[in-house]
């Protein structure tokens, strides 16, 4: 009998490729979202199977799944500064109370239970790059708090659970990964810079652009999400790419991929936005026998194609 897997966010950027790769394994997909930065467009391809449902709910409410689970991954949540600072109280709702319901329904169905965690549990960090048993640096009440105290707060839930209950239980800490079907105006600096590529609009960055970051491909982060699943270690483990680069370098090598010749022009640098971030992936490596294997230009080369089949009216809609 098939395994069957519970993946909420499902209709956003990673859910919706996780939906795909579960397909791919032969499992049952359970997809759940309830559409508030995703988009059915992305696994509508998926609605024809016998093996796939969709369930339009909010998980921040009592989640109910007839039948059986063995797995759950909780996925959904606002994950881009911009949504997240539009829907903080959400931001905050699910990943607390989405994940105590999630966390009740894997007690109840006896399944396993992955949450996506986030590089920014560590905040702006004085540690770098950053390895697990660094604590952060994470701003309460400034406004990413929402986010990342949240984050902060479902990885203390779902040790307790682990702890307390014995629930089988796993976490993954995710840098930065992009890809096709990144929302064009998620505000995120891949989809915004090939967005304004695309529109022949100058390249906005904020601050002074020496700010770093360290780009996964999302092919990677779902092979590192995978292999975590099935191993048998319940402490976070950082998934992302350690190659790092500043994010004026990064939009010159924008310009040069799409070969346009707008300018950069700056904006003012987000309150709290972190100075650097660049994982620190030898636990991956040892526990999981996982690296990234799509260097960015071939990343960058594949989702400037998927940007480029996007609709007029799609390429239109902008954030900045
Ligand atoms: P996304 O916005 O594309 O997807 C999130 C999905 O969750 C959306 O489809 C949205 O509608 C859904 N959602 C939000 N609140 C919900 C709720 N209360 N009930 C049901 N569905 C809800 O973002 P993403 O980049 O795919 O991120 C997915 C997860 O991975 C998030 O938990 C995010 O925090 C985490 N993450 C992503 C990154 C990254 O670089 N992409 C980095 C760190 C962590
Ligand atoms: N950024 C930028 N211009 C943009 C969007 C983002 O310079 O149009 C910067 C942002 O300030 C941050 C980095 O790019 O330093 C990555 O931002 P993103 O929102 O993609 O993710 P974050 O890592 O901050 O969550």
């Amino acid at each position: 009998m098939a395994k069957r897997v519970l993946i909420t966010g499902a209709a956003g950027f990673l859910g919706s490729h996780l939906c795909d790769r579960f397909i791919k394994e032969g499992y049952d997909v359970v997809a759940m979202d309830n559409l508030i930065t995703g988009d059915l467009k992305n696994i509508e391809h998926l609605f024809p199977l016998e093996n796939f449902e969709f369930h339009h709910h909010d998980v921040s409410k009592f989640v109910h799944v007839a039948g059986k689970l063995d797995y759950i991954l909780h996925f959904a949540s606002p994950a881009s500064p911009i949504d997240y600072l539009k829907i903080p109280i959400q931001t905050l709702k699910v990943g607390s109370l989405g994940t105590h319901n999630l966390l009740g329904l894997a007690m109840a169905k006896k399944a396993r239970l992955l949450i996506a965690s986030t590089s920014e549990v560590y905040g702006d960090p004085q540690v770098h790059p950053q390895a697990e048993t660094y604590y952060g640096n994470v701003n309460t009440i400034g406004p990413r708090g929402v986010y990342d105290e949240a984050k902060r707060f479902q990885e203390s839930m779902t040790m307790a659970y682990h702890r307390y209950h014995g629930l089988e239980t796993r976490i993954v800490r995710i840098f930065n990964t992009y890809g096709p079907r990144m929302r064009l105006n998620d505000g995120r600096v891949i989809p915004a810079f090939m967005g304004q590529a695309l529109r022949g609009e100058d390249l906005t960055i904020f601050g002074d652009g020496s700010q770093t970051r360290s780009f996964c491909y999302v092919d990677d982060q779902v092979e590192g999400i995978y292999r975590l699943l099935h191993s048998d270690y319940s402490g976070p483990v950082n998934i992302g790419n350690p190659h790092e680069i500043t994010i004026k370098e990064f939009a010159q090598e924008i310009l040069k991929l799409t070969g346009t010749d707008q300018k950069l022009t700056h904006k003012p640098l987000p309150t709290d936005d972190p100075l650097k971030r660049r994982p620190d992936i030898s636990l991956a490596k040892k526990l999981l026998d996982w690296e990234p294997k799509i260097g960015r230009e071939e990343g960058m080369r594949r989702t400037f194609e998927y940007f480029k089949g996007l609709s007029p009216e799609e390429l239109q809609k902008s954030e900045h």
